[in-house]
């Protein structure tokens, strides 16, 4: 017996999603985004699943580019956020991590090293994000800067990142493919526009490389129904076992603070999950939780290792009933909406003590 809290992940899903994901590149490339975990699906297992099919990864920093060499995944890793210091340059260069590259420290630290092989380099514009990035205007004189450097290859990739793609209604992400392409257009170089929703909803911003995360766990990234988004397969199921239950009379309360008071009288179910494990804390009365496939509605507070469902309007319920936090008929999208925060932030904060668990086979990965 263990504590049956556990992510089920289907790679079957996964591999139609990249596949998706392919195809809307109109015979560009598509680069897994595996940061974070893999959005807390567990970065070594979805690397090794598509490794495969998958040109290159992407990740935000060489701590997690490491962790994929380790697990003997040998295809290129990019690290989204370029380096941080120089001495991640000679690691760089032995381990086929491509850098992005974002601003001048990079560029004067690029212009002296000597590593072993040249380094893959992607030179970052920012078109409206602000966040990081180059001004566009420079992108012309940036690119022969590169490409006189020794340390760098041939193969610069020039890159933007989408502030609003995921507002189909925004005409900014017009303004940004625009202005990427008026500076770089003239520049014989690849170039890289589309995270998951540019993929999906704005076919302009396909390009050589795309950079799909979000979309391969099987979520969608708008918050209105989409045609193409409605071909995701949802990858992670969050699953736990109902562990105790109890009749309580109207006007009993439920869980720390008493945060909720029965109106009637109720059944409640006990279920061992909380937000140690990352079920998200703010999440708030009458949240959705499956309880043998029906819709159930979270009262009380979350705790640590526990939450309690109201139960009362199901049918019979028993210890070890299955409960599913979020999956496939109740997608992480709708219980972030609960606790007023995204689908991308539940998933990635799945905590370590959550096994991951492949799907059909229920054997625990290892790690
Ligand atoms: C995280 C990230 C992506 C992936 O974004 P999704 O919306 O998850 O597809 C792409 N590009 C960059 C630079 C990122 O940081």
């Amino acid at each position: 017996m263990s504590r049956p809290t556990r992510a089920i992940i289907d790679l079957t899903a996964l591999r139609h999603n990249y596949e998706l994901a392919q195809q809307l590149t109109g015979g560009g490339l598509a680069m897994p985004i595996v940061k974070a975990n893999a959005y807390g699906h567990g970065a070594i297992l979805v690397a090794s699943q598509l490794d495969t099919m998958a040109p290159a990864f992407g990740v935000a920093c060489i701590e997690e580019a490491m962790e994929l060499r380790a697990a003997g995944i040998n295809s290129p890793i990019l690290l989204l956020e370029g380096f941080f210091s120089e001495d991640e340059l000679q690691l760089a260069a032995q381990h086929n991590f491509w850098l992005m590259v974002q601003n001048r420290n990079q560029l004067a630290a690029l212009a002296t090293v000597k590593p072993a092989t040249p380094l893959t380099v992607w030179l970052k514009l920012d078109t409206g994000m602000h966040r990081l990035g180059f001004d566009p205007a420079q992108a012309a004189r940036l690119h022969a800067e590169l490409q006189s450097m020794p340390a760098v290859a041939d193969n610069i990739v020039i890159a933007t990142h989408f502030a609003c793609a995921d507002d189909l209604d925004n005409t900014f992400t017009d303004q940004q493919i625009a202005q990427f392409q008026r500076h770089t257009q003239a520049l014989n170089t690849l170039s890289s526009l589309a995270n998951s929703p540019a993929l999906l909803g704005w076919p302009q911003a396909r390009s050589d490389w795309n950079r799909p995360g979000f979309m391969l766990y099987g979520q969608s990234p708008f918050s209105h129904d989409h045609p193409l988004a409605s071909r995701l397969k949802p990858v992670m199921t969050f699953r736990s076992e109902v562990m105790a239950l109890r009749e309580i009379v109207a006007g009993d309360s439920v869980g720390y603070a008493n945060s909720w008071t029965a109106q009637r009288n109720s059944r409640i179910a006990t279920v061992p999950v909380g937000y140690g494990d990352g079920y998200p804390r703010h999440a708030a009365n009458s949240t959705p939780v499956l309880i043998n496939g029906q819709r159930a509605r979270l009262v009380g507070r979350v705790s640590m290792d526990l939450i309690t469902v109201d139960v009362t309007d199901l049918g019979p319920v028993a210890i070890g009933d299955e409960v599913i936090l979020w999956g496939k008929d109740l997608s992480a999208n709708e219980v972030a909406s609960y606790a007023d925060t995204i689908g991308y932030e539940i998933l990635t904060r799945l905590h370590n003590r959550v096994p991951r668990v492949i799907a059909t086979s229920q054997a625990p990965v290892p790690s």
